[in-house]
């Protein structure tokens, strides 16, 4: 007998059919003997809907900061609780013991950053009681209690996150996560019909392709699985008997591929500023603003100076930080002291992952060609040891992917 975490996402909760379907798979598993704590995501486009009211109660429906994000985690972590309750229901009804926790009831204590706090306890004493004692615990994803006895949420994706923790809370033997595709592929299938499911993949690379948009994982579930060494499997619903993927360590992975796998993201903007000042203290003037108001800089570009006395500096970040961005570089612009400031958030960005690269050279070559070949311009690059990024228009991003996946031969036979 072990006990088990399994997580099921929007869509494969999305009606109460499918809310049975998940009932039979986690039926199946109390009937193997294993002890079980079921995490459930909001319905599919529950969530979305929650967030617009938020938005038009707050400013009419215009995408701006909601004023309180302690309000807003309260509004949006109201799907959680009604797959919940539904599962509960489901699962009582075929005769498996079951009852539903909230995150406050777990609890799942967060930090206080509402709206993306950060899960960093799980005692779950009375739940694992109940779960030893052969009830199935049906665990509202998502949410959590901050400080205060204030809800929380755990940014978009979350109950990937609170499932891992969970599964670490209650000293689970695996996490299984499952969702609508069979596991995690060389990219997304849904823009590359030739991706490749991996059968593992290293934890690290599972961070960066999750961190750089493949939205399979939410990257903080896959920190908490590496740091607990939570065995967690990526597995689909509709087809839970074939395929899935598992998290591993970099030494478990016998072929070391230059590139493992390739992510896109188009949650991004990027601002430049024109003929800043070239001296110290510029960069300074211009990121310690914009880290005050709470906008996350990812790449950065500063162009030679052509004439010793000015310079143009890129930066991006995410759409939704644009607007604060920009504020923030406005409201400092006579210490900055630049020319102009343009921005866009018609980009993308296109990133190869893989462990292998660190044996390989000459990897991001490979990138640049088959860019060039297709006549795509590179904005802006950035590297780490695993990993090479670039900006492009938003328009070339399902080109570029498919390119990539073809040149460092990723594509399915
Ligand atoms: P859930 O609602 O179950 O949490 P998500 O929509 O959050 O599901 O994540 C699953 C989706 O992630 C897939 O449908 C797929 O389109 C997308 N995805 C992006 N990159 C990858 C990848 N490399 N492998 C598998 N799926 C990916
Ligand atoms: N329901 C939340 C979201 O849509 C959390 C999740 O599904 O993981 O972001
Ligand atoms: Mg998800």
């Amino acid at each position: 007998m072990a006990t088990i975490a399994m997580k099921f996402g929007g869509t494969s909760v999305a009606d109460i059919e499918r809310i049975r379907h998940v009932a039979t798979l986690v039926k199946r598993e109390v009937e193997r003997g294993n002890q079980v704590a079921v995490v459930v995501s909001a319905m599919a486009g529950e969530t979305n809907k929650l967030v617009a009211w938020t938005n038009e109660a707050a400013h009419g429906g215009n995408n701006l900061a909601i004023p309180d994000q302690r309000e807003y985690d309260v509004v949006v972590a109201a799907g959680e609780q009604i797959t919940a309750g539904l599962l509960a229901i489901t699962l009582n009804a075929m005769g498996v013991k079951a009852r539903s926790w909230l995150g406050w009831q777990v609890p799942i204590n967060t930090s206080a950053v509402h709206g993306s706090a950060r899960i960093e306890g799980v005692p779950a004493t009375d739940m694992k009681r109940a779960i030893e004692n052969g009830e199935v615990a049906v665990v509202a994803g998502f949410q959590g209690v901050a400080p205060g006895t204030r809800i929380s949420t755990l940014g978009r994706g979350g109950s990937d996150t609170s499932a891992v923790a969970v599964a670490a809370g209650i000293g689970a033997a695996r996490c299984d996560i499952y969702t609508d595709v069979d596991g995690v592929y060389t990219t997304d299938p849904r823009i590359v019909p030739k991706a490749r499911r991996l059968e593992k993949i290293a934890y690290e690379e599972m961070l960066e392709m999750a961190s750089l948009g493949a939205k399979v994982l939410q990257t903080r579930s896959v920190e908490i699985a590496m740091l607990h060494r939570v065995p967690t499997r990526v597995l689909s619903t509709f087809t839970p008997d074939v395929g899935g993927t598992l998290l591993c360590d970099e030494e478990d992975i016998v072929e070391k591929k230059p590139v493992t796998g390739i992510a896109y993201s188009r949650d991004e903007a990027k601002i430049t500023l024109h003929k800043v000042p070239d001296r110290p203290g510029v960069s300074a003037a211009i990121f310690g603003p914009l880290a005050d108001a709470g906008v996350n800089v990812d790449m950065i570009v500063q162009n030679v100076s052509e004439d010793g006395e000015t310079t143009d500096l890129t930066f991006t970040c995410t759409r939704g930080e644009l607007t604060r961005a920009l504020a923030a570089i406005e409201t400092h612009a006579k210490d900055i002291q630049y020319r102009a400031v343009t921005h866009t958030a018609d980009v993308a960005k296109v990133s190869i992952i893989g462990i292998g690269m660190r044996a390989h050279p000459g990897v991001a070559q490979l990138m640049f060609r088959t860019l060039a070949d297709k006549g795509i311009n590179i904005e802006v690059i950035s590297t780490s040891e695993i990993k090479v990024s670039v900006l492009i228009a938003e328009e070339y991003v399902e080109l570029a992917v498919r390119a990539l996946h073809s040149a460092y031969e990723l594509d399915a036979a």
